[in-house]
């Protein structure tokens, strides 16, 4: 069985609706696709009904957007009911810092001397959660850098003008959503959090002692020997190991749906464990 759960549509910053990203999945000869939009589950409805069509598993998924000891972590909720009202209003509380953060980037990218970013970022969102990759797309679009990677590095990220800090959800509070939710949490791409390797322990550590469940340890954002050294740390965790493209679209060529290398030997896959809500 291939399995891909981490991905995004058009309900966040994804850019394929998610009938299209389905669709595409399926072709990439995926079994089971996790769609995990950046705190919202507004895309799950559609991905169920053509995951039916095609015949694919789809995993009811998100990818929740934490603040832990002043930085930002990404935990999945993976097969959570989306139609869960404590999770919903958990998801409502972001969604509004959100809206609230993308008017601070744009009255601050304003003083910068970019004027219009906002209305620019919401068009491309098109009323749907607005996110940096939104504000990154409009400045790329204005000709303010050459790349993604480039203008998130100019503008986007700490200490550039384009940044507000992230005031997310607390970890313990995030994991009872997904817990209400009957989700398995699992720590979405702990090698990109630029941690030095015992704050990562201290984060494993803590993410497992309020339930959390598992760590990706393959994720198109980490290299061959970030997927050694995750796969270590997760087995000496005592976690289940995730695997996930983290794709957005065809924009970003270098990653490709379900093309991930295997797990390492010795990880046990989130969707062996007793507790893999799918089952
Ligand atoms: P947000 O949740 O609104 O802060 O946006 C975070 C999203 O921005 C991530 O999920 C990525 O999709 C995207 N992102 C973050 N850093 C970069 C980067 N250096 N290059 C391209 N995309 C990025
Ligand atoms: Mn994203
Ligand atoms: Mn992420
Ligand atoms: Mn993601």
């Amino acid at each position: 069985m291939h399995y891909d759960l981490h991905s995004h549509s058009l309900a966040s910053d994804g850019t394929l609706s998610p009938d299209e990203l389905v669709q595409a999945a399926a072709t990439a000869g995926v079994d089971v696709l996790a769609l995990t939009d950046h705190d919202t589950v507004d895309g799950i409805a559609e991905a169920q009904a053509s995951a039916a069509l095609a015949g694919m598993r789809l995993v009811p998924g998100v990818e929740i957007s934490v603040s832990w000891q002043s930085q930002t972590l990404h935990v999945l909720g993976l097969g959570i009911d989306p139609a869960n009202a404590l999770l919903g209003r958990g998801l409502g509380q972001l969604s509004a810092f959100r809206d609230w953060r993308a008017e601070e980037i744009g009255r601050r990218l304003a003083r910068a001397g970019i004027p219009g970013a906002w209305d620019g970022a919401c068009r491309l969102a098109r009323g749907r959660i607005v996110s940096r990759t939104h504000f990154a797309r409009f400045l790329v679009e204005q000709g303010h850098a050459g790349s993604m990677r480039e203008v998130f590095r100019r503008y986007l990220v700490n200490n550039r003008p384009g940044y507000v800090s992230g005031d997310w959800a607390a970890l313990d509070e995030v994991l009872a959503w997904i817990r209400a939710a009957g989700g398995m949490a699992v720590l979405a791409h702990p090698a990109r959090y630029r941690m030095s390797a015992s704050k990562l322990r201290r984060c494993t550590g803590e993410f497992r002692e309020c339930g959390g469940a598992g760590m990706e340890v393959v994720s198109g954002s980490h290299t061959p020997d970030q997927v050694r050294s995750m796969a270590t740390l997760c087995c000496n965790e005592g976690l289940l190991a995730s695997c996930g493209s983290d794709y957005h679209g065809p924009e970003n060529p270098w990653i490709r749906l379900g093309e991930l290398p295997p797990l390492p030997a010795g990880c046990t896959p989130v969707w062996e464990s007793e507790h893999w809500p799918m089952h």
